[in-house]
């Protein structure tokens, strides 16, 4: 088939490169020009494992080009599939002005039937919005099409090659059909339902997701008073299949360009509608308390911050992907900051995006982790890339200052923190958390 996927971000260029890969003809336009000569040349402009090499030899064999020009690609295809930003307002609603304006940029090029799919995340009603808003505009007969992505950043090109299924929201039948077609293999969970419903399941998906991450931060923080060890609670809980393991990773809350967007944008789509999401809301509230337990632990550790050198270890959302969008790191990072504290910080990969967000002033970027905790009065852990563990906490404890380990992520095992010095915190196992003042159980008991 003949696709055009308008937006060549983490989602239009791995979807694009993909069907390209399963043999069909694509032609990725973004209006970003420098991300455009980039791609053109085999240079990808995001941190994605495995997707150069598709780049390369699809761009190669003739099946994936790269452009800014929209009326020939739209000219020539027979999908056109919209992948661009829909970043939170300042309410929490998603803002759809990219989507409009691609809207009315392909209204004014098409010139025969095609089908029009949405695979951004949208609020439930923005197919048939964007349908009216290119009616509005064009004679020209198109069918929509909702088609929600699931990928996750770090594994995208093989949740985009082996989905868990394939959600497309259509009204007409030929438009569904072709649609199927155009996945037939990937999965076999192809759910054909309604727009309004395949908009939905994005954001009902997202918003569970995070529920169970909130959840289960807030039953580690409950371990961590009563004494229990949260990765004892989870296996215990992930083997009953009704929960599942998935998710249920206690640490310092969920980030990204996703997770604390759609969650927003849920509550605000419910309240539109009088529907005040009361659950949604504590998720939000709960994710954005666990951050904090990172400061709250160096204050407990360290007492006033000020004129402490606090090194990071992480600025990634998660690992495996240079994204910050949203990373708790930024808020941690800019509460450190606040406090007078002294900000030394690494990423394999996310320095620079970190960078573009909170800038030079008052954090050393480092070249390396050992860098970042030369010379510490504490070390916190804020995204688990492989990296980190492979660095031995002799060494780590002889590098810094002061060895203080705050554990966002739940990195070391009990047997590799008893053999150090470390005084360590890490998220919801008291057992292993040693040197700083915790609630005692059996205080707690008695009084
Ligand atoms: P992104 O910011 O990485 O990419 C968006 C791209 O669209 C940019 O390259 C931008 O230059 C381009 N663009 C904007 N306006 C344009 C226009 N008029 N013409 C051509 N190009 C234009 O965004 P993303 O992370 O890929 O997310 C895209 C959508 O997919 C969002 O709705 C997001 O919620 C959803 N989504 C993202 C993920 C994820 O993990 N990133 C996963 C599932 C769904």
């Amino acid at each position: 088939m003949k696709i055009t996927v308008v937006g060549t971000g983490y989602v239009g260029l791995v979807s694009g490169v993909c069907y390209a890969e399963l043999g069909h003809d694509v032609i990725c336009v973004d209006k970003d020009i420098e991300k455009i000569r980039k791609l053109a040349e085999g240079e990808i402009p995001i941190y994605e494992p495995g997707l150069q090499p598709l780049v390369i030899r699809n761009s190669a064999e003739g099946r994936l080009r790269f452009q800014t020009e929209l009326k020939e690609a739209v000219t020539a295809s027979d999908i056109i599939i919209i992948a661009v930003g829909t970043p939170s307002l300042p309410n929490g609603e998603a803002n759809l002005f990219y989507i409009e304006q691609v809207a009315r940029e392909v209204a004014e090029v098409i010139d025969c039937y095609k089908i029009i799919c949405i695979k951004s995340t949208v609020p439930v009603g923005t197919n048939e919005r964007i349908r009216y808003l290119i009616q509005s505009q064009s004679p020209v007969h198109f069918d929509s099409v909702s088609l929600p992505e699931f990928l996750r950043e770090g594994t995208a090109v093989q949740d985009t090659l082996h989905p868990d299924r394939i959600v497309i929201g259509a009204e007409s039948e030929q438009a569904a059909k072709i649609m199927r077609e155009l996945h037939q293999g990937l999965t076999e969970h192809i759910l054909v339902t309604d727009i309004r419903s395949a908009e939905m399941i994005k954001y009902a998906s997202n918003a569970f997701l995070a529920t169970k991450i909130s959840f289960i931060n807030e039953i580690a923080n409950i371990c961590e008073k009563v004494g229990a060890d949260i990765t004892k609670v989870t296996e215990g809980m992930g083997y009953d299949n009704r929960i599942g393991s998935s998710f249920l990773k206690a640490g310092i809350g969920y980030g990204g360009s996703c997770f604390p967007k759609d969650t927003q944008a849920l509550i605000q789509i419910a309240g539109q509608m009088n529907y005040d999401f009361k659950l949604l809301k504590s998720v939000v509230e709960v994710n954005r308390g666990q951050r904090f337990n990172v400061i709250r632990k160096l204050e407990q550790l360290l007492g006033d911050l000020s004129g402490k050198t606090i090194g990071i270890w992480g600025l990634a959302f998660k690992p495996e992907t240079d994204d910050v969008r949203d990373a708790p790191s930024i808020e941690i990072i800019q509460s450190l900051i606040d406090r007078g504290a002294v900000v030394k910080a690494y990423d394999p990969i996310a320095t620079n995006n970190f960078r573009s967000v909170l800038g030079y002033a008052n954090v050393k970027y480092c070249e390396t982790a050992r860098e970042a905790a030369v010379e510490t009065d504490a070390l916190c852990i804020l995204t688990e890339w492989q990296e980190f563990r492979q660095i031995s906490l002799y060494e780590l404890e002889t590098w810094m200052k002061t060895p203080n380990l705050i554990d966002g992520r739940n990195i070391y095992s009990e047997e590799e923190i008893a053999k150090t010095q470390f005084a360590y915190y890490s998220i919801g196992r008291p057992n292993l958390n040693k040197g700083i003042r915790e609630q005692s159980p059996v205080f707690m008991m008695q009084g």
